[in-house]
């Protein structure tokens, strides 16, 4: 057996690891996508203050860091709620 391909063989169980956590990587990053954009995960991406083309929150006239972009803040406000 060349070393090649002895060396092939004991890759491979790591290329099918890598490969599977790749696939589950890109999935959960999927499942946060399709949360932020139906409402299930609060961002500033769904907020009613942010002000998507300048990327800037309204309420606090700034780029909000890209933490609270991701997970919001308490001052979070739905788009589709009417105050009154
Ligand atoms: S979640 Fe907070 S920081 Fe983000 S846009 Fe809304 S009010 Fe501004």
């Amino acid at each position: 057996m060349s070393t090649k391909f002895r060396d092939g063989l004991r890759e491979a169980p790591n290329e099918l690891f890598n490969t599977a956590v790749d696939e589950f990587r890109s999935s959960v990053i999927g499942a946060f996508r399709v949360a932020i954009e139906n409402g299930a995960q609060r961002s500033c991406i769904n907020c009613a203050n942010f002000d998507e083309p300048t990327e800037q929150c309204r309420k606090y006239k700034q780029r909000p860091p890209a933490r609270v972009i991701a997970l919001g803040c308490p001052e979070y406000e739905d788009e589709d709620v009417i105050p009154f």
